[in-house]
């Protein structure tokens, strides 16, 4: 089904990955509808329409779903329930299916290795007991995690001997957990990769990420050759991933590279932190692509046109220094036009091109 511009486009989040979006959908003529707990926020700053509900207010829901003609989500986790619900009254991307996949740590990796994709060592995790046969199992370092609700590494616990287990269980507060072996990795990576709805797949080149604390904080392309062969392995997997769900939309998949081989790490069906170097790095964002897909348009090119991009992340107080940031003429600042900078919250981020005329 294609919806045109001038159509309206439902967004359920009200993040920055939303406002982006919602910004890429105005460039192509569409109004959006951001639907959001919040009283407000970057998304719903520029967005035609805000809507405040809760994830779980079904009846809310409905009618958001009664006033746009498609529905896509920034944010990972919504109940799925009323997602399900929201997909009988008009069209939703990426499929429900994609999210309750990438919900659930457990069930993300058993899909995967279906796919023949390789994950860090990991067992299940259900109790305090649990976790003494999985340290057992797959030995220390490792790290605990939430199967649920974890973003921006909460919901995790490192464990670097039997010692830590008491402190590690209490951090992810006795929840349902996994427990992964840690991957002394020489990179970490991702794979943007987006399908449309007759089943193109479109993919830029695999940014190169740094984390620090769990959180990203910059992203580099093109990552060097020496991850060519993890790359390629990587985003084979990714394409086979999006074709199991019936994908439409960005599919996003972060892989640790360690001794040539695609680790897999995790996987969120939406647009991501590590694809906004696209915005001004390629000939088309993340964004507009995401946006083409769930409409039924045809997708972008998705050339990087420089030899260079770096994406750094504004954290807390990093934002402040906007004034700088805006004095080096090679800087293109974003500002989600968030409030209150504390620790921690991703605030904007800056994109330098290399290699073009300004460097
Ligand atoms: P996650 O929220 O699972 O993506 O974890 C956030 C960050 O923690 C990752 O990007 C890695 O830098 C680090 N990390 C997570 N899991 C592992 C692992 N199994 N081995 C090594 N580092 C990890």
């Amino acid at each position: 089904m294609i919806v045109p511009p001038g159509a309206t486009i439902g967004i359920i989040g009200g993040g920055q990955l939303g406002r982006m979006l919602a910004l890429a959908a105005a460039r192509l003529g569409y109004r959006c509808h951001v639907y959001a707990p919040d009283e407000t926020g970057p998304a719903a700053l520029v967005a035609a329409r805000f809507t405040r509900g809760a994830f779980e207010d079904e009846a809310a829901l409905a009618r958001f779903a009664g006033e746009v003609d498609v529905v896509t989500y920034e944010f990972e986790n919504i109940p799925t329930g009323p997602l399900a619900a929201i997909a009988a009254l008009v069209p939703l991307h990426p499929p429900v299916a994609a999210l309750e996949t990438a919900q659930d740590r457990l069930a993300e990796k058993a899909f995967i290795e279906r796919l023949g994709g390789r994950p860090a060592p990991y067992a299940q995790v259900d109790d305090r007991a649990g976790l003494d046969a999985a340290l057992a199992e797959i030995g220390a370092p490792a790290i605990l995690k939430t199967r649920r609700f974890g973003y921006d590494g909460k919901g995790q616990a490192r464990i670097d001997g039997a010692a830590d287990a008491d402190a590690a269980w209490e951090a992810v507060r006795g929840a349902a957990s996994i427990l992964e072996g840690f991957i002394p990795f020489d990179a970490e990576y991702s794979i943007l990769l987006c399908r449309g709805a007759d089943g193109e797949i479109v993919t830029w080149d695999a940014p190169l990420n740094r984390h620090e604390g769990g959180i990203l904080v910059t992203s580099d392309v093109p990552a060097g050759p020496e991850l060519a062969s993890a790359i390629a392995e990587a985003e084979a997997l990714a394409r086979r991933a999006a074709g199991a769900l019936g994908h439409v939309g960005m599919l996003t998949m972060e892989f640790f590279a360690c001794r040539g081989a695609a680790i897999f790490n995790e996987m969120a069906p939406r647009v991501h932190n590590s694809g906004h170097w696209t915005i001004e790095g390629a000939t088309t964002s993340q964004f507009e692509n995401h946006i083409r897909a769930i409409c039924g348009l045809p997708l972008g090119a998705t050339r990087r046109i420089v030899p260079r991009v770096a994406m750094r992340n504004l954290v807390g107080d990093e934002a402040t220094r906007w004034r700088d940031i805006l004095a080096d003429p090679g800087a293109r600042l974003h500002l989600y036009g968030k409030d209150a900078p504390r620790p921690g919250r991703k605030m904007g981020h800056v994109t330098r091109l290399f290699g073009d005329s300004e460097e």
